[in-house]
């Protein structure tokens, strides 16, 4: 994080150098993106409109509770993309490559996706899987995950070591850490999504996670609230898997499933907590099998003169071209998020 911090300083600084003086160059790196017919513009201007707001408020409440580090890190996120270069129709930026940013996550999903798709589609009836626990309150969040986590790992390693006795079946799936918060009791709920190859697998699983939550007396984990299913869509179950942390709008109420989506709101503080306690632990990860080998790609760094600057300004919610003015992707707000961001930002105490 530090490094993309750095490189978007010098971009930064470089383009504004350069600013109404085409004859120097700039730098740019990778393939960029296509231009010319590419929708997915319009998404990542939404995605930006939304990142910038929530980053804002989530900046207040950090610097409020003197957390420099991640103060930072959200300053990054709130300047990723913020410039384009555009070089023979394609479009290049900078990414800030933080968890805290919705325009790289989207990218870190898609290639996940990429990435265990074609794997996971080989697999005989796969199951998707959910394991939750009691909820907590904020205080106890960060020490909830390093427990669910171990208790994960203490499980897996009995597996392994069964099956490598040849007592048991070889137990692999892909697995991501999410938490929700839940405003009306103010609690919060790490719990796992994964995808399992079989039955037998999901099975296995929530009875030793049961196991392994409800011994010596104590009681975290009730029987109703584990769930497997066979996926029906594989893309749409690593979708849901392939979650980085937490959602950015929640309902007010989750158990008043009668109201419609017109109340959600952005829970600043709540998501600041959830980012502090999720520090520098790995949220999506796989387990009892590995990837084929992949070629790195490589970063390919040049400098061009030919290039025209597109900047989403402070108050903008796209692109504007710092000569012509022009808009890039044509994005205009609608009306319901924009009552959202300006409304329904909420940044009080717990
Ligand atoms: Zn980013």
């Amino acid at each position: 994080m530090e490094h993309s911090a750095k490189q978007i300083y010098t971009l930064a600084q470089s383009v504004t150098a350069n600013e109404g003086k085409k004859t120097q160059s700039v730098q740019i790196a990778g393939n960029g993106t296509e231009m010319i017919g590419n929708e997915s513009l319009l998404n990542r201007a939404q995605r930006k409109t939304i990142s910038r707001a929530m980053l804002l408020s989530l900046i207040d409440v950090a610097k409020e509770k003197g957390a420099t580090e991640r103060t930072k890190s959200y300053w990054n996120a709130y300047y990723c993309c913020t410039k384009l270069i555009q070089h023979n129709n394609r479009l290049h930026a900078n990414y800030c490559k933080t968890r805290y940013c919705t325009i790289c996550n989207a990218i870190r999903k898609a290639d996940k996706i990429n990435k265990y798709y074609p794997v996971l589609k080989n697999w005989e009836n796969p199951y998707f899987v959910t394991l939750t626990l009691k909820t907590v309150k904020a205080n106890a969040l960060r020490n909830r995950i390093y427990e669910v986590k171990k208790a994960f790992k203490t499980i897996n390693n009995k597996f392994k070591k069964r099956y490598q006795r040849g007592k048991g079946m070889k137990i692999i799936g892909i697995k991501s850490l999410e938490c929700n918060f839940n405003p009306k009791d103010k609690t919060y709920n790490p719990h796992y999504h994964l995808i399992v190859p079989n039955r037998q697998t999901a099975i296995l699983l929530k009875q030793e996670w049961k196991k392994q939550w409800n011994r010596n007396g104590q009681f975290h984990c009730s029987n109703k609230a584990q769930h497997f299913r066979e996926v029906e869509s594989l893309e749409r179950d690593l979708i849901e898997t392939i979650k980085y942390g937490t959602k950015v709008f929640t309902e007010p109420d989750p158990n008043n499933k009668k109201r419609i989506k017109k109340d959600m709101k952005i829970y600043t503080r709540a998501m600041d907590n959830i980012n502090a306690a999720f520090k520098g632990k790995r949220i999506f990860d796989r387990f009892g099998f590995n990837l084929p080998q992949q070629e790195e790609k490589e970063a390919n760094v040049r400098s061009v003169e030919n290039y025209k600057l597109w900047e989403f300004a402070p108050d903008a919610t796209d692109w504007i071209n710092t000569d012509t003015g022009e808009c890039l992707t044509g994005y205009n707000m609608p009306i319901d998020l924009k009552y959202l961001l300006s409304e329904c930002i909420d940044i009080d105490k717990e």
